[in-house]
């Protein structure tokens, strides 16, 4: 699955607020967000790219962007969650959002077993977790609350989630989440709620973006 390669930090300077996209750092005085909150660009630090914030269009666009940078999901993909929400019985943009945040990878991030979601996407993506207890390597895929989720018994083994024990257990999980720390595995009881959900997060203006 293709994904985001460039400069990581240049997202939130562009979005002028920190997305944590980085893990520890993002706590750190090396946040670039903390040196330099202006947008990325010959111009950023100028007014001339203000031409455009203001308007509706401009509001919609950021809230869409802010969203798909948030949860490490392509222009094609994100669409996907769009339509496949607007087909289904409940609220359009939060079904899109608890879609997104039931991704493998997500859900990963938000045990505590990855300091970042791009982190949880690599561990994903090298074949560190089971769900049921087949090895997976979508980080998309979706997880419904009676999926088992594990780090791997191979994986196990290796110094990474050895440290990781001791790691997750000072991270904070959602209500929506269960974990279980020894054995590095973990399930979902049920979607979030709303207010579980990143707050920064406008669906409202994400979907009047994809009806314009
Ligand atoms: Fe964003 Fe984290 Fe980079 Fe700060 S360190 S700019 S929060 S990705």
């Amino acid at each position: 699955m293709a994904r985001y390669t460039g400069p990581v930090c240049k997202l939130c300077r562009r979005e002028g607020e920190k997305l944590f996209l980085k893990g520890e750092r993002c706590f750190s005085p090396k946040c670039e967000i903390e040196k330099r909150n202006y947008p990325p660009g010959q111009h950023g630090k100028s007014n001339s790219w203000r031409r455009t914030e203001g308007s509706d269009f401009s509001g919609q666009l950021r809230a869409k962007q802010k969203a798909r940078r948030v949860y490490g999901v392509l222009e094609r993909q994100f669409r996907g969650y769009y339509t496949r929400a607007l087909r289904s019985k409940g609220l359009t943009g939060l079904t899109m959002l608890q879609s997104l945040e039931s991704r493998l990878d997500n859900v990963v991030y938000r045990m505590g077993f990855a300091s970042s979601r791009n982190q949880s996407r690599q561990l994903v993506a090298h074949g560190h977790f089971t769900v049921n207890g087949r090895r997976t390597n979508v980080p998309s895929m979706q997880i419904k609350a009676s999926d088992q989720i594990a780090v791997r018994e191979g994986s196990r083994r290796s110094q990474f989630f050895k440290d990781l024990v001791a790691i997750a257990e000072e991270r904070n999980v959602p209500d929506w989440v269960e974990r279980d720390v020894k054995t590095l595995s973990g399930s979902i009881k049920r979607l979030p709620e709303r207010p579980e959900i990143d707050a920064n997060l406008n669906e409202q203006l994400i979907v009047e973006f994809y009806s314009r």
